[in-house]
């Protein structure tokens, strides 16, 4: 096996990944963080919840003040994916997806969540504008309008419930659910109109 040899190979270039590199890097190691800023969730988001930063801003902006951050402290970038993590001579050893080989003392591994997807026409479009993923994130966005939640397990119904408290309208769209019958019941008491049976 042949390539450079870092200390720390970050995997994922979003905020844990970025977060990650600004600190490795700041105590003299040498660091690489791989992944692509395209492939963050963070790049279609619009925040307005990050401590210190007043006003909306654009995901993108924000991760691309980071990865400046992370090559300011010294970092390396490099937007591949990884294909293969291997084991040998004490070291780790990552095949990237250009074909080159790298190898690394540690790894830390901040490839992110990925959301269930509906995988409907126009949902990956408009993610990010009016199509959400995160009620605690999103639902400030939601005041006063008309919202659908779609689900059928705790998640969407608590989703559901907690828009109450910023939509004018809530629909949850459920082909059958699969909650508690506690959560069941606050659902039945609440305002939220469920569509059952349905599929979009
Ligand atoms: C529409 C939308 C709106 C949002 N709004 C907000 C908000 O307002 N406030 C908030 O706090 N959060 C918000 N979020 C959530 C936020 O985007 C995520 O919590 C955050 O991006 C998670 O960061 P992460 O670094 O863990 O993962 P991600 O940002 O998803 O990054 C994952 C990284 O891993 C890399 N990766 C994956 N597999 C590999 C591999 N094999 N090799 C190399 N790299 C790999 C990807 O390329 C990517 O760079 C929103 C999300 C969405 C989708």
């Amino acid at each position: 096996m042949t390539g450079p040899v870092y200390d720390v190979v970050i995997i994922g270039a979003g905020p844990a990944g970025i977060q990650a590199a600004i600190h490795s890097s700041r105590k003299k190691t040498d660091v690489l963080m791989l992944g692509r800023l395209d492939n963050s969730a963070l790049q279609a988001a619009h925040v307005e919840n990050y401590a210190c930063i007043d006003g909306v801003q654009a995901g993108r902006d924000l991760l691309e003040t980071g990865h400046r951050q992370v090559e300011k402290f010294g970092a390396r970038i490099e937007p591949q994916d990884v294909l293969k993590i291997s084991q040998a001579d004490d070291l780790f050893h990552l095949e990237l997806e250009a074909g080159d080989t790298i190898a690394a003392r540690t790894i830390i591994f901040a490839m992110g969540v990925s959301k269930k997807k509906l995988a409907v026409p126009g949902e990956r479009e408009l993610a990010g504008m009016g199509v959400s993923y995160c009620v605690d994130c999103d639902a400030n966005f939601y005041r006063n309008a008309t919202v659908a939640v779609v689900g059928d397990r705790s998640a969407a119904v608590d989703g559901a419930l907690t828009l109450l408290g910023y939509a004018d309208k809530v629909y949850l769209i459920t082909r059958k659910l699969d909650v508690s019958p506690e959560l069941q019941k606050r659902l039945q008491q609440s305002e939220v109109e469920v569509l059952e049976n349905t599929w979009v």
